[in-house]
């Protein structure tokens, strides 16, 4: 995901990174260079100039502090900039409504609309505990009906039946009347989609919406239409009051552009990504930590939550009770998530969240990723214990000696000891109570 736009970045970063101090001058090539990148990831023009200026002000106004070089201050500044322009905080679903709270799906068709219902429904029925009823009032195409029976079926959900033909606000009423019933707390309205916004559609989601009141009004959007993903969003919340946008396809979007551009064009929070087409494909979106990924700094408390969610629960409180108590992650804890990491399948969307993982995954392209994983497990069961422990005292003879020993070149040994203290860092400052919230509010 945004791998263009990564690698871009990343070079306007890496110039100015081994720089003493910043000149006005590197600063406006920068800048000149962060717009270029930005255009060319389709992010509209609006969002881009107002980016660039922001950058550029703060660049300039900025002291640089002691603890960090002017390389590190810009990217600082890049990502402070890049997390508001993807809307700040995260804004997570609002189901504070009489039961059943009632989100309405809305989008062009083809945008993944049902099966973001379908997703959202499992997302809410897993990790929400809570009884999800969905509906189609879909009545122009019978295959999109059955498209949602079949997912509510396998993500086992309620999924109230209608059929071609009937009124979309008749539909929508008896099945509110029947999740009151079955009390369910949580209905999804899917809803009709054309291949471009019409009056038709217009009216017809303004009367739903203007019957049922629903507490969120979604706005699903493929991210691969890039500029026009925004514009869409923009005619609807013309028209309707948006209280979230979804974006889809995400897995298949190397530039990056309608995530850059939707928040700012359209007002509405970002709320999801959709980034496969399984029913567990759906990722709540965190600004800073998506800007993290854009960055190419990785996205590691993504990592660990997925890592939490999936693999072994016992092996992952015992990391979080260690990280608590000795406020210390060492190579062997490293070496540890990485093997779980295999466990869990998808090696591509794992390496997307790690610190440089996007670029890793360029170059990974042909190769076998499980294999990088059993390199980069050699590479620390080379090392002494004392070494995986205190990985400060690695220095250019230990490397050359760890590097033999697993038959890699001393750059990849220098290259995972990046990754680690990236990933040192953010176990550091998750350690300090937030690992632990975190762990409670999963259930781990
Ligand atoms: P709708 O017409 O808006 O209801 O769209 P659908 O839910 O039928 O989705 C259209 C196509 O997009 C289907 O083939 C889905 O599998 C696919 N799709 C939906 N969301 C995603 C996603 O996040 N990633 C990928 N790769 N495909 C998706």
């Amino acid at each position: 995901m945004f791998e263009n736009l990564t690698s871009r970045l990343s070079r306007v970063l890496d110039s100015i990174r081994g720089q003493g101090r910043l000149t006005e001058e590197q600063i406006n090539t920068a800048a000149r260079e962060l717009r270029m990148a930005l255009l060319e990831a389709d992010v509209a023009l609006p969002v881009v100039k107002d980016f660039v200026e922001q950058i550029k002000s703060r660049a300039l106004g900025v002291e640089i502090t002691q603890s960090l070089t002017p390389g590190q201050e810009f990217l600082r500044v890049v990502q402070q900039a890049l997390t508001e322009t993807l809307g700040g905080k995260a804004e997570p679903l609002n189901l504070r409504q009489q039961p059943p709270a009632i989100i309405l799906m809305a989008g062009l068709q083809g945008s993944g609309k049902t099966t973001t219902t379908g997703k959202l429904a499992r997302l809410l029925k897993e990790h929400e505990k809570k009884k999800v009823m969905v509906v189609s009032c879909d009545v122009y195409r019978p295959a999109a009906i059955e498209q949602l029976r079949i997912v509510a079926g396998q993500v086992g959900v309620d999924c109230f039946p209608s059929a071609v033909g009937q009124d979309p606000v008749a539909i929508a009423s008896a099945a509110l009347a029947e999740a009151k019933k079955q009390y369910s707390d949580v209905l999804i309205v899917d809803t009709a989609g054309r291949t471009t916004v019409d009056e038709e559609m217009m009216r017809e989601i303004a009367a739903l919406h203007a019957a049922i009141t629903p507490v969120e009004t979604l706005f699903v959007v493929d991210s691969m239409t890039g500029q026009d993903a925004a514009k869409t969003a923009r005619a609807f919340a013309d028209r309707l009051t948006l209280t979230g946008v979804v974006l889809t396809k995400v897995d298949g979007d190397a530039r990056g552009g309608a995530a850059l551009s939707v928040r700012q064009v359209t007002g509405a929070p970002i709320k999801f990504l959709g980034i496969g087409e399984k029913s567990d494909k759906l990722e709540v979106f965190h600004p800073d930590r998506i800007a993290s990924r854009i960055l190419g700094q990785g996205d590691v408390m993504s990592l660990i939550e997925e890592t939490v969610r999936k693999v072994d629960q016992d092996k992952a409180q015992k990391l979080a009770d260690k990280l608590k108590k000795t406020k210390r992650f060492d190579l062997e804890d490293f070496r540890e998530q990485m093997l779980q990491m295999q466990n869990m399948g998808s090696m591509a969307s794992l390496l997307d969240k790690l610190p440089g993982g996007a670029q890793l995954q360029a170059q990974l392209k042909n190769v076998d990723a499980d294999k990088q994983v059993r390199r980069t497990v050699a590479i620390i069961n080379s090392m002494t214990r004392h070494e995986r422990r205190f990985p400060d005292v690695i220095k250019a003879s230990r490397k050359r000696r760890i590097a033999a020993g697993s038959g890699v070149e001393v750059q990849e040994v220098n290259r995972l000891l990046r990754q680690f203290e990236t990933t040192r860092d953010m176990m550091k400052k998750v350690a300090s109570g937030g690992m632990a919230k975190l762990m409670r509010a999963m259930g781990g």
